[in-house]
């Protein structure tokens, strides 16, 4: 054990070096067993060496990390080459987010000082790195059997984690595994990068403003973990990188992330004092991306540390949100817990409370990119939702517009109906005669002038009745006026009573009335006097006692060619005759009768009807 003596001898601390080979494959560290913490961070090589003799370095009491802490710390540990040949072997800092790394060595049995063997630097041109990482990669060689001892500084410039451990590798090893490393992150950001397009794709197409927020937050996702692990200074800013871009991107894509949030879950709709807290997580990412732009290290620290504890606030408020009915909210709690989840279990790596290893170191990426996916999922189903809400309104529009058809084509139908009784009453009414209610003047001579043309179109015998009743003004001088009007419908009534249907009777004016029947001359008679004697029957109960009136009658018989305005002439010249001869009679008009050269006139030459009624009968009182 001279290695471990001399080891010892220097340090004072008890030290085995790690016995190293050709082909290894990253499982060997290099251990924790002897760290310095420089507060200060301004420590030079000579001081490391010093405060190793003075036994300052002492084992890390932490899994993996030393926490956040100020300053720097030194690693020392000691490699043996136990093969019989030189091997080169590449040390690779386990974390991607480190300011500075500077390693010596020195052969353990010289006891010559320790000579720098690299300078690594995250503001450095990338082209400086000795191999190809993006993570600090620093490369060694040893002799056959030769042991070196190293010191290597950690540096997070003012104030971070380190891990102060690094992976052994064989150099191809290292390259094979950094090139699967590369190729699964670039499948993931790959993916992210399609859902991103997609969604730009659905927004387009929908005009849903979470889709375009989810778009720009997935960018800024691919952004800010290339960024963070360290791709975008491998393959894009090349020459010049700053720790401060890191932050920068990565309070964008929490700005974006707490945006689409807010849009997605309608926070400020549903759920306005819980988007109190997404505005406060929005505030808490812009002071990260201030204290970045001006490069205010702890702040932007202290703002990471209080975005990661706000996070699970996103998860609440979906939770919230689904008890509230939307199942697209319980997708994303889902999403939105599995981002967490990697997240958490970073953090206890970060803190070193959980050892370092690959699956806390790719969890974050990992869980992110599935929290993209499970969030797509969530937009699916809000989509869906979306899209069978517009089916279902349009279809209750339909049905809304259908309905108002109905109602509307009912109130037409009942409308033209009323207009139809309308006109048929209006007509009814230029028919009707008010006082009576049966055919006024106008009416029956355009009735009677058809019903005679029909008749004589079928060899129909036709007769017309004229009637004036008897003395009625007396009527109207002894009782009025409103009694007269009584007498004039109780004679329309009696009258309508006894005749037919398809007899034409209407008033001609004042007490006048005509009547047209299809009846040979004897029948036509025979009812003009039982009409006659029917006006007779009937009376009036009034004030002033009991009234009963009569009626004279005259009859006229067409002839084939006749014209209703000679009926008219020749039913009026008997009537004439009919009072001539004493009232209440039927008088038949007879051409014999017609004095010479006035026939049709309705002053003489009339007779009463010699059959029927030869003699007047008595007035009713
Ligand atoms: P005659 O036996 O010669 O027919 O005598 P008359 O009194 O019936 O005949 P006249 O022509 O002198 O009188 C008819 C009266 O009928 C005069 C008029 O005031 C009355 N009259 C006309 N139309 C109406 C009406 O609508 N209502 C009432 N109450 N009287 C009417
Ligand atoms: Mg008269
Ligand atoms: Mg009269």
């Amino acid at each position: 054990m001279l290695v471990s003596a001399i080891a010892l001898a220097d340090s004072g601390i008890a030290m085995e070096p790690v016995v190293v080979k050709a082909g290894e494959d990253g499982r060997l560290r290099t251990g924790q067993g002897a760290i310095w913490h420089d507060t200060s961070g301004t420590a030079k090589l000579e001081a490391a060496q010093r405060a190793l003799a003075d036994g300052a370095f002492h084992p890390l009491k932490s899994a993996g990390s030393t926490g956040l802490q100020k300053g720097s710390y030194w690693s020392y540990f000691a490699l043996r080459n136990s093969a019989p040949k030189a091997v080169t072997l590449h040390l690779e800092y386990v974390d991607h987010q480190l300011i500075q790394l500077q390693a010596y060595a020195r052969p353990a049995v010289s006891m010559a000082g320790f000579a720098e063997i690299a300078d690594l630097s995250m503001g450095a041109p990338f082209s400086a790195r000795p191999v190809f990482h993006n993570r600090f990669v620093v490369p060694v060689s040893l002799g056959a059997g030769e042991t070196l001892e190293f010191l290597v500084r950690f540096d997070s410039e003012e104030v971070g984690f380190v891990f102060p451990s690094m992976r052994i590798w064989a150099p191809e090893e290292l390259s094979k595994s950094h090139t699967g490393e590369t190729a699964i992150l670039a499948f993931l950001f790959g993916g992210i990068a399609l859902i991103s397009l997609f969604s730009l794709i659905v927004g387009v197409t929908t005009g849903e403003s979470s889709f375009f927020a989810y778009f720009v937050y997935g960018i800024s996702k691919i952004v800010a973990w290339g960024t963070i692990m360290g791709f975008t200074h491998q393959y894009v800013l090349r020459s010049e990188f700053h720790w401060s871009y890191m932050s920068a991107t990565g309070a964008v894509s929490i700005l974006c992330g707490v945006m689409f949030d807010r849009l997605f879950l309608q926070t400020r709709k549903y759920t306005p004092r819980l988007d109190y807290i997404l505005i406060l997580m929005m505030l808490n990412a812009s002071v990260l991306l201030l204290s970045a732009l001006f490069q205010i290290k702890e702040v932007a620290l202290l703002s990471i540390t209080f975005a990661l504890l706000l996070y699970p606030a996103s998860t609440f408020i979906a939770l919230v949100r689904w008890r509230q009915g939307s199942s697209e909210a319980a997708v994303f709690a889902l999403g939105w817990t599995l981002l967490l989840a990697g997240l958490f279990y970073q953090a206890l790596r970060d803190l070193g409370y959980v050892e370092h290893n690959l699956v806390n170191y790719y969890l974050p990426p990992l869980s992110s990119f599935i929290e993209m996916v499970t969030i797509m999922a969530a937009m699916g189903i809000k989509l869906r939702r979306v899209r069978l809400q517009g089916l279902e309104s349009e279809r209750q529009y339909r049905r809304h517009l259908e309905r108002s058809k109905v109602e509307l084509e009912g109130l037409v139908r009942a409308r033209t109906e009323e207009l139809e009784k309308a006109k048929q009453q209006a007509e009814q009414e230029a028919r009707t005669d008010p006082l009576t209610g049966i055919r006024n003047r106008r009416s029956f001579l355009a009735e009677a002038a058809l019903g005679i043309k029909r008749a004589q179109r079928k060899g129909e015998p036709v007769s017309l009745l004229m009637f004036d009743i008897d003395h009625f003004k007396a009527i109207n001088d002894s009782h009025g006026h409103g009694v007269g009007d009584e007498a004039l419908r109780l004679f329309s009534q009696t009258i309508q009573k006894k005749i037919r249907e398809t007899d034409v009777f209407g008033r001609l004016g004042g007490e006048e009335f005509a009547l047209l029947i299809i009846e040979t001359k004897p029948d036509s008679l025979h009812t003009a006097e039982r009409l006659r004697d029917n006006i007779t029957q009937v009376s009036l109960d009034c004030p002033g006692g009991r009234v009963q009136f009569t009626s004279s009658i005259g009859v006229a018989h067409s002839e084939p060619g006749d014209t209703l305005e000679k009926l008219l002439r020749q039913a009026d010249q008997a009537l004439y005759r009919a009072k001539e001869r004493g009232r209440n009679m039927v008088v038949e008009y007879r051409v014999e009768d017609q004095p010479e050269g006035i026939a049709g006139s309705s002053v003489a030459g009339l007779e009463p009807a010699e059959s029927i009624d030869a003699e007047p009968k008595p007035e009713p009182a």
